[in-house]
């Protein structure tokens, strides 16, 4: 399968990996939004976050965490940003977790609380 992070995991492709286990990876982004940018990876090729069985959920979540002390303590911030991209925004179709420590998005809304949450309650 032509995979960038399947690549990445059978080592056709180098990366800079902080963390490895049997059923997941860790390492930094190429082209990071900041110091410390690193995603979280399962090994199996999932497309995208629907395709999680609970037991990857489970294990993604325990990294997430220890990743986040890991980072955190290492860059010595006291912000973490824990994202994923879906949809178009997902370039790579390789499920993956960004941690992104101390990035603040600056993003203000174009419609009012009152607004979205009558388009949210509406009927389909
Ligand atoms: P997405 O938009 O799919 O959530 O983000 C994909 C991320 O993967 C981007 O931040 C991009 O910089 C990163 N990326 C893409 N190709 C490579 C690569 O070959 N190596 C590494 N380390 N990161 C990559
Ligand atoms: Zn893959």
């Amino acid at each position: 399968m032509d995979c960038i992070f399947c690549k990445i995991i059978n080592g056709e492709i180098p990366s800079k990996k902080i963390y490895e286990d049997d059923k997941a990876i860790v390492f930094m982004d190429i082209n990071p939004n900041i110091d410390g940018h690193c995603l979280i990876v399962p090994k199996k090729h999932y497309t995208d976050f629907k395709e999680l069985d609970d037991e990857i959920i489970l294990h993604i979540e325990k990294i997430k965490r220890e990743m986040t002390d890991k980072l955190m303590k290492k860059l010595n911030v006291n912000a973490m940003t824990i994202s994923m991209n879906y949809g178009e925004s997902q370039i790579v179709k390789h499920v993956h977790i960004h941690l992104l420590p101390n990035f603040i998005v600056k993003m203000k809304p174009e419609k009012s609380v009152d607004e979205v949450y009558e388009i949210l309650k509406s009927e389909d």
